[in-house]
C-alpha cells in the first residue's frame, strides 16, 4: 500500500487543526460550552410528568372519576410524541390506571430512580405517599449514528477538523509559499542572480514564480512588485506579449517538451505609451536528481537598445547607398563631360585617342580596322550666309546622321571644327568605303532636311578611308592616311568617299 505523504503545508495545517480542536475541548470542560443533551431532556421530561401528576392528583380529589383519569392520561400520551405510556401505581405495586401496554412495557430502573426513559413522580395525600405516576419515554438517540458519533461535541470536532484543515491549508499555501522548503531558492543564489544584467526568472512545475532577479524588475514598472508564488502567466504585462493560450507560454512548453526554447522575441508594451521593449527570451527545463521536471529557468535579454542601433545602422546604410548612387551618377556625368563633345555628344579628341589605342593594338595583333575622316563641304559658307548658330545646327545634323547607323563597336568622334573621325573595327577597306559612301549619301539626302526654318539646306561631306592593312604602324599614321584620302576627295570635287592610295597622296604633296 502506498503511504500517503502530507506536504509540509499539509502537516502544518493538520497540527493547527489539532491545536484548535484541543483548545475548543478545554474551553468546553472549563466553561461548559456544549450542554449535556440528556440532562436537558431529563429535566423537560420530569417537568411534563410533574405537571401530569398535579393534574391527576386534582382529579383524584373527586371520587369515581376513573374515566376522566384515564382519558387525561391518554390525552397526554397522544400529544407528547416522546411519551410512550403512563401509569398510576399504588404504593402496594398494583396499577390503578394505565394507558395501553404500560403494564407490560414498564420496567422499574435498577436503582429505583428516574432516568431518561423511565420517569417517576410520587403522589402524596395528607403528607403520606400513597402511590406514584410512571411515565415511559422514547430513548433519546433515535438517529442511526453510533452512540459516540451522535454526541454534539464529537460532531463539532469532526466538522472543525475537516473544514479547519481545508481553510488552514488554503491560507498557508497562499501565505507561506516561500517557506515551503522544497520550493525555495537560497538567498545567496538569488543575490548571485541579482548581479546579472540579464533578467532571470525561475518557475516551479506549475509555472509559479520561485525567483525573479533585480533585472527582471526593470522590465516593466509593474514588474518591481513581489511576484513570488504568483503564476508567471498571470502577470498582465508579461502575458500581453505572449500567446493567449497559457499552455503555449515558453516555460509551459519547455516543461512539457523538456527541450530548451531560444531566441523567442517578445515586445513588452510600456504603460507610458513609450516604444515597447524588445526582449529575447530563452528558457530551459530544471530537472531534479531523478530526471523529473521541477520547473523552468527563463531569461530575458533586453535588446531594445541594440535593436534601435540596428535600425539606425540600417538607416545610415540606406543613406550611404543613396549618396553612393548619387556620386556614381555625378561621376558618370563628369565622365560624360570629360569624354564627350558637349555640342554633338560624340567622343572628344582625348576620349577618341583613349579608345583608339587598344582597338589599334587588337587589330595589329590580327584583325581588320579602318578609319574614316570626314569634313563638311564649304562649311564656312553656312556660317557666312546664315550665321554661326546655323553653322552649329549643321554640325549637329551631320553628327546625328553619322551616328545613326553605326554599329555599337564603331567609334565616332568630333575631331575638330566640322571634322569627324570614325573607327570601324573588323571591316576591310572595301566594306569601310561602302560605309563611308552610305554616310555620304545619307548626309546629302537627310542632314539638310533636319534643320528647321531654312528650307532645305544642301549639306554634303567628303570622306577619306584608310585600312590598317595599308601599312599604318600607329593610330596617327592611320588617321594621316585617312586624312590624305579626304584631301584627295576634296580635291576631286567634294561630296565623295575616297580610299587612301599611297601614290595619289604623294601626288597631292601630302
Ligand atoms: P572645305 O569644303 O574645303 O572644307 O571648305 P570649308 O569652308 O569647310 O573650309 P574649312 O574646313 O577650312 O572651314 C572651317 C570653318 O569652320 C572655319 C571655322 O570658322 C568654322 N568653324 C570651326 N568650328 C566651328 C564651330 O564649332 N561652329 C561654327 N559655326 N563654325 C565653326
Ligand atoms: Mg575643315
Ligand atoms: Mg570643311
Amino acid at each position: 500500500m502506498r503511504r500517503v505523504r502530507l506536504s509540509p503545508i499539509g502537516r502544518i495545517a493538520a497540527g493547527l487543526v489539532a491545536m484548535t480542536s484541543m483548545l475548543v475541548l478545554v474551553l468546553d470542560l472549563v466553561l461548559g460550552v456544549f450542554p449535556a443533551e440528556g440532562e436537558v431532556a431529563r429535566q423537560v421530561r420530569l417537568r411534563i410528568v410533574n405537571a401530569l401528576a398535579m393534574q391527576l392528583a386534582a382529579i383524584m380529589q373527586r371520587p369515581q372519576e376513573q374515566a376522566l383519569l384515564l382519558r387525561t392520561m391518554h390525552d397526554v400520551v397522544a400529544v407528547e410524541p416522546d411519551l410512550l405510556s403512563v401509569g398510576l401505581r399504588r404504593e402496594d405495586g398494583s396499577l390503578l390506571a394505565a394507558t395501553r401496554r404500560h403494564a407490560q412495557d414498564w420496567k422499574l430502573p435498577a436503582d429505583g430512580r428516574s432516568n431518561l426513559t423511565h420517569v417517576m413522580v410520587d403522589l402524596q395525600r395528607n403528607g403520606v405517599r400513597w402511590g406514584r405516576i410512571e411515565a415511559r419515554f422514547r430513548p433519546l438517540a433515535s438517529s442511526t449514528l453510533p452512540g459516540w458519533l451522535a454526541q454534539r461535541w464529537v460532531q463539532f470536532s469532526l466538522l472543525l477538523a475537516g473544514l479547519g484543515f481545508v481553510l488552514y491549508h488554503l491560507y498557508l499555501r497562499r501565505v507561506l509559499q516561500h517557506l515551503d522548503p522544497s520550493a525555495t531558492i537560497p538567498e545567496r543564489v538569488k543575490s548571485a542572480f541579482d548581479t546579472l544584467t540579464e533578467a532571470v526568472m525561475i518557475v516551479d512545475d506549475r509555472g509559479r514564480i520561485l525567483m525573479a532577479n533585480q533585472a527582471f524588475g526593470a522590465l516593466h514598472p509593474d514588474a518591481v512588485r513581489d511576484h513570488l508564488g504568483r503564476p508567471a502567466s498571470g502577470l498582465p504585462w508579461l502575458a500581453a506579449a505572449m500567446p493567449h493560450d497559457a499552455a503555449q507560454h515558453a516555460w509551459a512548453r519547455v516543461m512539457d517538451s523538456r527541450e530548451a526554447v531560444t531566441g523567442e522575441v517578445l515586445n513588452i508594451a510600456q504603460p507610458d505609451g513609450g516604444p515597447p521593449r524588445k526582449l529575447v527570451l530563452n528558457a530551459s527545463p530544471v530537472q531534479d536528481g531523478g530526471g523529473r521536471v521541477r520547473g523552468a529557468l527563463v531569461t530575458f535579454d533586453d535588446v531594445t537598445e541594440l535593436d534601435r542601433m540596428n535600425v539606425q545602422l540600417r538607416t545610415a546604410l540606406t543613406e550611404l547607398e543613396a549618396s553612393r548612387q548619387e556620386i556614381e551618377a555625378k561621376n558618370r556625368e563628369l565622365t560624360e563631360l570629360a569624354t564627350k563633345d558637349p555640342m554633338t555628344g560624340c567622343f572628344n579628341r582625348r576620349a577618341f585617342f583613349d579608345a583608339f589605342d587598344p582597338i589599334f593594338a587588337r587589330a595589329r595583333a590580327g584583325g581588320a580596322l579602318c578609319a574614316i575622316m570626314t569634313d563638311i563641304d564649304h562649311f564656312k559658307s553656312f556660317n557666312d550666309k546664315y550665321g554661326h548658330a546655323v553653322g552649329d545646327l549643321v554640325i549637329k545634323a551631320v553628327a546625328r546622321t553619322l551616328g545613326a547607323t553605326l554599329r555599337p563597336q564603331d567609334v565616332l568622334a568630333r575631331y575638330g571644327g566640322e571634322e569627324f573621325c570614325i573607327l570601324l573595327p573588323e571591316l576591310d577597306l572595301e566594306q569601310a568605303w561602302a560605309v563611308a559612301d552610305r554616310l555620304r549619301h545619307q548626309i546629302e539626302t537627310q542632314a539638310g532636311q533636319s534643320i528647321e526654318g531654312h528650307g532645305a539646306l544642301r549639306i554634303t561631306s567628303s570622306f577619306g578611308v584608310a585600312s590598317i592593312v595599308q601599312g599604318a604602324e600607329t593610330p596617327h599614321q592611320l588617321l594621316e592616311q585617312a586624312d590624305g584620302a579626304l584631301y584627295v576627295a576634296k580635291r576631286n570635287g567634294r561630296n565623295r568617299a575616297q580610299k587612301w592610295n599611297a601614290g595619289e597622296t604623294a601626288l597631292a604633296g601630302h
